[in-house]
């Protein structure tokens, strides 16, 4: 069974396909952490439908909600009916919102995938402010519609102002750390006080906390508050991906709280739905500014995801499952930053909670000298000096060796293990464990990932 399928979906189904590509699996059966595939052999999944499974697969709370809808006799497809399932899904998710906004949210359900919410959220600022352009970040991700992929960097007629994404191991002002932050906050005021560079007053800004497809690169929390105060200072909504960070992902419930700002608009979809499709829009109330009929769709009232998504996002907030994110997620950043001071092929581990990644560089390479500053748009009214130099410490980032990553993808896979790739270059290894992954599991995926890597360097 197992090799009939692969071929005909190798012979049927859009070469547009991406993970079935690299993962030759046929599952048929899973559990938690565990996937059992067609041929009889299991794996931990640390790809986690890219995040989404945040109790894992089938969780008895999760399956236990859904088999409740099923049996009551209540309607699956309602459009955008009240029912009893979405009201307790509106209070569960009222419940976990960041408190600066929970007193005056508005909640938009889109559907269903978290791409189609991204839109949403462009339209409703486009709709509140009554002006066009967009500010996005270099890296970013948030979706394949037309809208959406605007603001992760793919040409399309939105007009978008592409602004920097401060990062430690390749700033793109070649400092890194704090002033690289401060680097990046700079660059985006310059753009706004600009008068020519189109779009001086925009509808919006969008940002993840953590870029997850982008190679998993957290943003540190003191360029978050700049760019709230860059935002509010000039009235221009402020909205959060939170498609991929959110429901104790990043070791808090939304990746906001780490900062302690509160955005104008999140944007949620992925472990909301409890392992089905469901997306939302969430919004200070004056921002409610729709037509009644101004953003419609047919799927926008998925009884089963909302009574899954109910069960998990309680089932996370009662069993602190954020803060164990957080303790486990420190504890495997510090062993894989003990993995990659023994393999030099890793130049790099960073991440936030359990959305962890490891970039992977070709060592025989020179590193290539660090840019001085980023050419684009007006340059930031600071130039890096002598003293924002990165430490004598902090290796020179090698170029990103993509293959080296698909083959640690490839030995993982002969070791049970499901990771995913991603990052600007693909060269980045990411792990998505369910929140629920235990501290012997953890391990285990530590020791297959270590082995991988070793083997595929070598
Ligand atoms: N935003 C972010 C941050 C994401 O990670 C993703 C999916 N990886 C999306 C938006 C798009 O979600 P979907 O694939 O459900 O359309």
């Amino acid at each position: 069974a197992h090799e009939g399928i692969l071929r005909r979906q190798k012979a049927r189904e859009s070469a547009a396909r991406t993970y079935a590509r690299a993962l030759p699996i046929v599952p048929v059966r899973a559990r938690g952490l565990t996937i059992e595939g067609a041929d009889g052999r299991r794996y931990l999944d640390c790809l986690s439908g890219a995040g989404t499974l945040a109790l894992g697969h089938n969780h008895p709370v999760v399956l236990e909600a859904i088999r409740k809808v099923l049996d009551s006799g209540a309607p699956l497809h309602v459009l955008d009916l009240a029912t009893p399932v979405k009201d307790a899904f509106i209070t569960e998710l009222f419940h976990t919102l960041p408190s600066g906004l929970a007193d005056h949210a508005r909640v938009q359900f889109c559907g269903p995938a978290g791409t189609d919410a991204v839109e949403a959220a462009l339209k409703l600022v486009r709709a509140a402010t009554g002006r066009t352009g967009l500010l996005a970040f270099t890296g970013a991700y948030h979706g394949m519609t037309a809208g959406a992929l605007a603001a992760s960097g793919d040409a399309t007629d939105v007009r978008v102002a592409r602004l920097p994404y401060p990062q430690d191991y390749r700033c793109p002002f070649g400092v890194g750390g704090p002033r690289g932050a401060e680097l990046a906050a700079r660059w985006t005021e310059s753009v706004l006080d600009d008068p020519k560079s189109g779009v001086p007053h925009p509808a919006g800004m969008i940002l993840e906390p953590v870029q997850g497809e982008g190679g998993v690169i957290p943003a540190p929390d003191v360029w978050m508050r700049r760019m709230r105060e860059i935002t509010a200072a000039r009235s221009i909504p402020l909205i959060a991906d939170e498609v991929q960070t959110g429901v104790g992902r990043t070791g808090a419930f939304w990746a906001v709280e780490h900062s302690g700002i509160t955005p104008d608009v999140m944007v949620l979809s992925k472990a909301i739905g409890g392992s089905l499709p469901l997306a939302v829009v969430v919004y200070r109330d004056d921002l409610d500014v729709w037509e009644p009929g101004a953003h419609a769709g047919t799927f926008r009232g998925n009884q089963l995801a909302m009574a899954a998504g109910t069960a998990t996002l309680s089932y996370v907030r009662e069993n602190r499952l954020a803060e164990r994110a957080a303790t486990l997620g420190s504890r495997m950043l510090a062993q894989l930053r003990q993995l990659a001071r023994e393999l030099p092929c890793i130049g790099d581990v960073r991440g936030r909670g359990l959305m962890l990644g490891l970039e992977l560089v070709d060592t025989e390479t020179a590193p290539a000298p660090a840019p001085a500053r980023i050419v684009g748009a007006g340059p930031p009214d600071g130039e890096p000096s002598e003293a924002d130099a990165p430490p004598a410490t902090a290796r020179a980032p090698h170029p990103a060796d993509p293959e080296l990553a698909a083959a640690v993808q490839r030995e993982c896979l002969r070791r049970g293990l499901i990771v995913e790739l991603g990052g600007r270059d693909t060269s980045v290894v990411r792990l998505l464990p369910p929140l629920t992954i235990t501290d012997e599991q953890a391990t285990a995926v530590l020791d297959r990932l270590a082995d991988a890597v070793e083997t595929a360097a070598r």
